[in-house]
């Protein structure tokens, strides 16, 4: 594991002025950032052709005029984001639409349930190099705590609006960026969200990102099994307005891989 001097990227794309993510925040120092050419890549793409991929690098719509710039501090020591159980709630079959915009299902009307969430981040090399071209998947239950998955409860109450699985291509930096819903609690698990990453074809890591402050982390025992670097699955949201224009929450978080 290699150390990182202290380094900020700017990125600009979201409406996001947020701290560093959770795992971070305690050995962080806050600075004033130096604009960091990005590089754009293409979105998030699939073989859904609507139009609601969130850019990962991109300016904002130009609609919502000049944006803050999203601010990553990351810390001293880049330490590899620990592994997490699959869970049972898979899907079977993936959505035809499946780009990072979860909130809107192609062709139909967004979602009007829960709590919408920008949930960003860089996916990094624990060498610091950004991985460039990685899809990360994730999947979830809405904002009633339903799965769309056969094998879930009450999976046909779930909210036909949201899309539940969501694909996302990192960018020039490594950037990565979902419009997804804060996730309902099921119990007796904390709030989470499930991810892959996908490095080159190949399923690199399976884990799960959870909240800063939930009061069902301390007894679950997957979130335990990560022991001290549970800090590095947690993440922090703080109300603002999503690149959509919508108001909600906005969390950064890091993903790192070993080499
Ligand atoms: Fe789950």
């Amino acid at each position: 594991m290699l150390f990182m001097k202290k380094s900020v990227l700017v990125l600009g794309m979201v409406a996001l002025v947020a701290s560093a993510c959770s795992a971070t925040s305690e050995d962080t120092t806050s600075t004033t950032a130096q604009p960091v050419a990005t590089s754009a890549e293409p979105p998030a793409t699939s073989e859904a052709s609507d139009t609601d991929v969130v850019p990962a690098t991109t300016a904002p719509p130009a609609e919502l005029g000049a944006q803050p710039a999203l601010d990553i501090t990351l810390p001293d020591e880049l330490r590899v984001t620990p592994s997490q159980a699959e869970g049972p709630y898979y899907p079977v079959t993936k959505p035809d639409d499946r780009d990072n915009n979860l909130l809107v299902v192609a062709g139909g009307e967004p979602t009007t349930l829960g709590t919408p969430l920008e949930l960003s981040g860089l996916l990094l090399y624990d060498d610091g190099t950004p991985i460039v071209g990685a899809t990360l998947e994730i999947w979830q239950v809405d904002a009633e705590g339903i799965y769309d998955h056969p094998g879930a409860p009450d999976t046909e109450d779930r909210d036909p609006a949201f899309q539940f699985y969501g694909e996302a291509v990192t960018g020039g930096d490594g950037v990565w960026t979902f419009l997804t819903l804060d996730p309902a609690v099921y119990e007796p698990r904390p709030r989470h969200i499930h991810m892959k990453v996908i490095v080159d074809g190949a399923e690199v890591l399976t884990t799960q990102i959870y909240f800063d402050g939930d009061p069902l982390l301390d007894a679950d025992g997957l979130a335990a099994s990560a022991g001290d670097d549970l800090t590095l699955l947690t993440t922090n949201t703080t109300a603002g307005t999503l690149s959509n224009g919508q108001e909600g929450l906005v969390a950064l978080h890091l993903i790192v891989l070993g080499r």
